[in-house]
């Protein structure tokens, strides 16, 4: 299978824009967020930048703010659903062998359970 990392055909992209509707949490000028449709704990948002940035392979310096970003609105989200002072995960996969299956960079949000560490 290839898997597509341009910006022509991203999901998440679609998100951003409008074109696609989701479950979305939290939005600004940068940052959007929305449920996983695959939950993995109570509460799953991923928060991705607006900007198409394909992996943190990818990343460049003006993409250092954008990822400043994304733990902002993680923090807000986590305050915002209760969990914040309790604790929670965020995870980010980079390309195969972390299970990276969308290539617009995404912050994983993950909150209201007990979570192991190592993570599998
Ligand atoms: P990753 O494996 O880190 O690339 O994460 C991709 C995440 O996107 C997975 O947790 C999927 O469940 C989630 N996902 C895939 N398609 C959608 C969709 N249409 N709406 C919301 N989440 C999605
Ligand atoms: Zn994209």
């Amino acid at each position: 299978m290839t898997l597509d990392k341009s910006e022509a055909d991203c999901l998440f992209c679609k998100f951003s824009s409008g074109e696609i509707a989701t479950d979305i949490v939290y939005q600004s000028e940068h940052v959007m967020a929305f449920r996983d449709i695959n939950p993995q704990a109570p509460t799953h948002v991923l928060i991705i930048p607006r900007r198409h940035i394909a992996t943190i392979n990818d990343l460049d310096e003006p993409g250092a703010a954008d990822i400043g970003r994304l733990f902002l609105a993680a923090k807000e989200i986590a305050t915002q659903e209760g969990f914040a002072g309790e604790g929670y995960r965020v995870t980010m996969n980079c390309n195969a062998a972390a299970g990276q299956t969308v290539f617009h960079i995404h912050l994983h949000l993950l909150g209201g359970r007990q979570f192991g560490w190592p993570p599998g």
